[in-house]
């Protein structure tokens, strides 16, 4: 399963919000068999459409797609040059597929901030430092390596191109996520890109954890929103989701109309965090479960259908498609059918969010 690494600086509220994404009943009622390690928090997505399926359907279960979380420890001055935790870490980052940053955007004169006092623009580019120095000495070693090869005619030009290009952008104090469109102008492919090996290509996810006074503050979040763009970002309250997790739905429900937010923050977080991954979603239901299975955006009928079994993929004959919307409308599968809303694809069709689906396959 694809992964987000959560870094940041020491004392941001990493354990916090990483004790908070790993406290969750439902998946482990869904999920008893799935090894849970103990870096991993696994969170489910968000779906209200599961509930609504649900109830059209009498399932006995809903089970929502989730989003995987790995904490990695916190990073320090000095982690690109290998210093203590250095190199753990950035192999750390390596295999994540996107980075979340932490960063402490509360108030709070009982926690010790490590540089003397709260700035989040600063403790970013203290961060992504880091990040872009690890990046410049990979290819420090790269570039004189590629240089040869595309003498010798062993490597495609694009490769030392780009390479080169991702030096200038570094040089310049940018991840190379930010400069993304010069990248792929240059004709940096995701495999040239997965090649160099470089941390700050991965998608970036800001969490800017904060107080009441900060989830008030629009402007604030407004200009925080600017300082990260492209990456996408949430503003929670760390220590109010952790405590949030802690109570049964009905009170949290409660609890969180009475802070005036609409939408917790770890759910915001996992909708943003799928998205990031290039992630999205299509539904099935039955007596037996309402289900959302996670599939890459642009897959096709056989390969989502390979997500629920690999049989299935290879057996694949066709897919009965009916889009949520059309089937909460008409109220039933032989409803959507009798209005024609019932659709039969092809194992070329690409999958829509909120396609409600059944296969049909040989075995
Ligand atoms: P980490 O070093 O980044 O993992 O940070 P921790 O999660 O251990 O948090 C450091 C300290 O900050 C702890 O004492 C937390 O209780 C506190 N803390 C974390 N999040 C918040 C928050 O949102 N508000 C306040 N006031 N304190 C927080």
């Amino acid at each position: 399963a694809l992964t987000i690494g959560i870094v940041g600086l020491p004392n941001v509220g990493k354990s916090t919000l990483f004790n908070a994404l790993t406290r969750n009943d439902v998946l482990a009622a869904n999920y008893p068999f799935a090894t849970i390690e103990p870096n991993v928090g696994v969170v489910p997505l968000p779906d209200p459409r599961l509930e609504v399926l649900s109830d059209l359907f009498e399932s006995e279960r809903v089970v929502p797609a989730t989003v995987s979380f790995v904490d990695i420890a916190g990073i320090v001055k000095g982690a690109s040059e290998g210093e203590g935790l250095g190199n753990q870490f950035l192999a750390n980052i390596r295999e994540a597929d996107a980075i979340c940053q932490v960063v402490r955007a509360f108030a709070d004169d009982d926690v010790v901030h490590v540089t003397g006092r709260v700035d989040p623009a600063d403790d970013i580019e203290t961060v992504n430092t880091e990040l872009i120095l690890a990046d410049l000495q990979t290819l420090d070693k790269a570039v004189p390596r590629l240089e040869k090869e595309v003498r010798g005619k062993k490597t495609d030009p694009t490769v030392l191109a780009v390479a080169q290009l991702a030096q200038e952008v570094l040089g310049a104090g940018e991840t190379l996520f930010a400069a993304r469109d010069r990248l792929d102008a240059a004709g940096a492919t995701p495999r040239i890109l997965r090649e160099l090996g470089l941390l700050t290509t991965k998608p970036f996810i800001y969490v800017f954890n904060t107080d009441d006074a900060g989830l008030a503050d629009g402007d604030l979040q407004a200009r925080l929103r600017e300082t990260v763009a492209p990456a996408d970002c949430v503003f929670l309250d760390a220590k109010f989701e952790s405590e949030l997790v802690e109570l049964d739905p009905e009170d949290a429900t409660e609890m969180l109309a009475d802070s005036g937010q609409t939408e917790a923050g770890l759910d915001q977080l996992a909708r943003v965090g799928f998205h990031t991954l290039g992630l999205q979603t299509f539904l099935t239901a039955g007596p037996k479960e309402s289900r959302a299975w996670t599939i890459r955006r642009g897959w096709t009928a056989p390969q989502a259908a390979g997500v629920i079994h690999t049989d299935f993929e290879k057996g694949f004959i066709k897919a009965e498609v009916i889009s949520y919307d059309d089937l909460v409308e008409a109220g039933s599968v032989a409803a959507a059918r009798a209005v024609g809303k019932a659709r039969i694809e092809g194992k070329d069709y690409v999958m829509a969010d909120g396609d409600v689906v059944e296969f049909r396959f040989n075995v």
